[in-house]
């Protein structure tokens, strides 16, 4: 890759970002289609949150990536937002236009694609059950329920923080012409069988078997149904303790290794204009997340 004069930045805001796996997977893709463009990591305190997203548009980046500690605050410097970014409340991808810089969640339609290329899994009419009720729940939630689910019920730790979810995203959700039910219940379920009855797809999006995290996620697997499928969004170490125990059992269970894949294909798709390379990318994921 050579940078000159013409080349189009963009990069990755966080606090650490020194672990992303996002500069080696845009920077293959740039590459593989021979553009001009850059991605760097980009390390902001949370205090100067604001001076940095306002330094975008000064600099003239073309966008950026947005993680973990700031997705949400950096809502309040953006000019407009997508439908995703609006209904979770959260950003992870900004574009520059001519009318300001704007927020879109491209986790949420991540996860969507992931669902259907890497479990053939359609939520249309379906009941899915979540595990959390963090910013990655947030992202399924709204996801599954734009995409038609008829049921989601969401399963936490800490019972308050899902009620909160539920409370914030129903509205939300309800005012869009979603008629579907979304419920929250305490992690480990009082009733188990009842949670999970009709339901044909978990979705962990805890970080529960992260390496560095606590491996068991006190679940009763025992009265999960025969057809559930099941997604982790962990993705390191790839074959997460769930996935074991889901390969045990005979059930269909693939890790989050696709939602990061397709939420920056979609991100890059929205900076460039051009299809993604998803087959470099997903390769150059899969030979950084073996070798960690
Ligand atoms: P977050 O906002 O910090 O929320 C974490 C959630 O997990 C909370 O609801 C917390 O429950 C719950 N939790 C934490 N440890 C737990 C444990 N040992 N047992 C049961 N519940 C536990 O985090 P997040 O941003 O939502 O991310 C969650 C996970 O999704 C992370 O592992 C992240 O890497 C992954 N993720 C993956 C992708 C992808 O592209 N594959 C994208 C986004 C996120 P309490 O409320 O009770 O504390």
């Amino acid at each position: 890759m050579e940078i000159n004069g013409k080349t189009k930045v963009v990069g990755i805001i966080g606090w650490p970002v020194s672990h992303s796996l996002s500069p080696l997977m845009h920077n293959a893709a740039f590459c593989h289609l021979g553009l001009n463009y850059c991605y760097i990591p980009l390390p902001v305190a949370p205090e100067k949150i604001g001076e940095a997203v306002r330094g975008l548009e000064a600099l003239g980046f073309v966008g950026a990536n947005v993680t973990i500690p700031h997705k949400e605050a950096v809502i309040p410097y953006l000019a407009e937002l997508d439908v995703g970014a609006e209904l979770t409340g959260a950003v992870n991808t900004i574009v520059r236009t001519p009318a300001g810089l704007k927020g879109y969640n491209t986790d949420v339609d991540g996860f969507l694609r992931s669902l259907k290329e890497d479990l053939g899994y359609v939520p249309v009419g379906k009941k899915v059950v979540i595990l959390g009720a963090g910013g990655a729940a947030r992202a399924a939630v709204v996801a599954l329920a734009l995409a038609g689910a008829a049921a989601i019920v969401v399963l936490n730790r800490n019972p308050e923080r899902g009620r909160a979810l539920c409370e914030l995203l129903a509205p939300r959700l309800r005012e869009r012409g979603w008629q579907g039910e979304l419920a929250a219940f305490p992690l480990p379920p009082e009733d188990g069988e009842k949670v999970f009855q009709g339901a044909n797809l978990l979705v962990n999006a805890t970080p529960a078997g992260m390496e560095g995290f606590a491996a068991e996620l006190p679940l009763p697997l025992e009265q999960f149904p025969e057809d559930l499928v099941v997604y982790d969004m962990v993705y390191n170490p790839p074959l997460t303790p769930l996935l074991q125990e889901c390969r045990r059992r005979g059930l269909k269970a693939v890790n989050g290794l696709g939602m990061l894949l397709y939420q920056g294909a979609a991100a890059f798709t929205l900076w460039t204009g051009r299809e993604a390379p998803v087959e470099i990318m997903a390769s150059v994921l899969a030979k950084q997340v073996k070798n960690q």
